[in-house]
């Protein structure tokens, strides 16, 4: 009997396995397709590529912001060949960790389970102490459309295997991915239409801060809200897609239809149902979302299977800290929370640290909004990048700094700043205390603070 099995080899898997040698040589790790994870193969790594060259050719198309008159003339056939080489070096290097663990701790193939101490896998059954569940999870799209559309219809797991930029493409989706790649497209002169069955784009949950990102990305990108495909068909190898604008009809043809509807968790595959009939229904499941803990049982689901925060550094942290709670079983720990923090790599980025704005008003938490514009803020001038807003939300009682929601350039790294603060419990004096070169983005940050002080005195 192992004393621990790891399901699914991506982040949280590869994780947990990395934390748990350091303890046992009896553990295996199963994993049902490649070993290089989502996030490098079809997840964070080429997304970020990709938006990365978008973003460098929409800079030099409008260098006028910054008073060059440039004369552009972009060749974009290397575009997907670039992003696979890069993406290529990303997933090269998790491998080569892989494949320096001990063969007999890895067995490739989808396991599930027989009983609650033993799981099958490519027709063998192996039992052990403690089970980390880290399945992670996949695209959704429509299995009808996929009949209709057969390979015109793709979703992130294909879309970076495409040998060139398409010529056109209709993203199903204003969500976080949807959104990233959708810019990317359409800043890389594929033109790109965005249906959204909502007015919401990407993750703001600040009434103001939504509003101000659907105003801006709106301005660029062709979204049309609140509308859906009623009707996909394929003619002459070209995706025809007929919607209702004001009730009436449109057609759009498009090389390709990208499905950016959400993901579902892969614990299907794992058949629960033979530990606890009970566990047939996943979106009921007991689990201990502190401790990470199935039931009362040894088992310990990570990562994106069941999750509220499906991220990289999330994942990476709970694969880890399940292995403590797996060898202690039955004394399990909370596993500490990190400060959240979630980015959007749209343009202007989008982040949310700590409480967002919706989470406090739900808990009712009494708390001054100080705010801040960057469209005449000077160094966001200086780069001709002075777009949208900052929020910061402050404690009324106790001035500790809760939460902020962002949409402006670079908010990626002004979003760990403040996730560092939060994990310090800064209070605004501590905040207004810092040193802010001039002239920065950050200064931005001290704007806001000296708004929410004023509310407060
Ligand atoms: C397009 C895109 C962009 C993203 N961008 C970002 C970003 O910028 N930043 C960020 O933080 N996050 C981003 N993410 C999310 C990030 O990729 C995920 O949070 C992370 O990959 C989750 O890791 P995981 O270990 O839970 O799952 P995975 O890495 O998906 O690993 C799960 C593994 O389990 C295997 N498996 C499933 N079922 C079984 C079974 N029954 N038996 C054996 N093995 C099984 C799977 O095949 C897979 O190998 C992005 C995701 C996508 C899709």
């Amino acid at each position: 009997m192992y004393d621990i099995i790891i399901i699914g080899a991506g982040t949280a898997g590869i994780s947990a396995y990395k934390a748990a040698i350091k303890h046992t040589q009896n553990i295996l790790i199963i994993n049902d397709g490649a070993w290089d994870t989502t996030c490098a193969r079809v997840g964070c790594m080429p997304s970020k590529v990709m938006i990365s060259t978008a973003n460098r050719l929409y800079d030099a198309e409008h260098a006028n912001q910054v008073g060059l008159n440039l004369k552009i003339h972009a060749d974009t056939t290397l575009v997907m060949t670039h992003l696979r080489k890069l993406r290529d070096r990303f997933t090269t290097a998790t491998l080569k960790e892989v494949n320096h663990w001990d063969e007999q701790h890895k067995i490739s193939g989808k396991a599930s389970f027989i009983n609650q101490n033993t799981i099958e896998v490519n027709g063998k059954q192996y039992q052990a102490k403690s089970f980390i569940l880290a399945v992670g999870s996949t695209p959704n799209f429509d299995q009808d459309w996929k009949k209709q559309l057969k390979h015109h219809l793709i979703t992130t797991d294909q879309i970076f295997e495409l040998e060139t930029l398409p010529q056109s493409i209709a993203v199903i989706g204003s969500g976080i991915i949807a959104i990233e790649l959708a810019q990317a497209f359409h800043r890389l002169g594929v033109k790109t239409t965005i249906f959204a069955r909502s007015r919401k784009v990407g993750s703001l949950s600040s009434p103001d801060l939504q509003q101000l990102a659907q105003q801006e990305l709106g301005q660029e990108l062709d979204i049309l809200f609140e509308t859906l495909p009623q009707h996909v068909t394929l003619e002459n190898d070209q995706v025809k897609i007929e919607y209702r604008v004001d009730q009436e009809l449109k057609t759009l043809y498009v090389d390709y239809i990208l499905s950016a509807t959400g993901r579902s968790s892969l614990l299907n595959t794992l058949d629960l149902q033979k530990i606890n009939p009970a566990f047939e229904n996943l979106k009921d499941l007991p689990l201990n979302t502190h401790t990470k803990q199935l039931a009362d049982l040894p088992i310990f689901i990570v990562g994106d299977a069941l999750t509220l925060t499906p991220l990289q550094h999330e994942a990476a942290h709970e694969g880890k800290m399940a292995v403590h709670n797996c060898l202690h079983y039955p004394h399990v720990e909370k596993i500490k929370a990190l400060t959240p923090l979630s980015i959007v790599f749209s343009a202007p980025e989008m982040a949310i640290v700590g409480q967002s704005y919706q989470q406090l008003k739900k808990e009712n938490k009494d708390f001054v909004t100080g705010f801040v514009s960057y469209e005449k803020q000077g160094r966001a001038l200086v780069l001709g990048k002075n777009k949208g807003a900052i929020e910061v939300y402050i404690d009324h009682v106790t001035q500790k700094l809760l939460g902020a929601e962002l949409f402006v350039e670079h908010a990626e790294h002004l979003a760990h700043l403040l996730s560092w603060m939060i994990a310090k419990d800064a209070t605004l004096s501590d905040l207004l205390a810092q040193p802010y070169y001039h002239p920065t983005l950050e200064e931005g940050l001290r704007t806001a603070f000296k708004h929410a002080r004023r509310q407060l005195s």
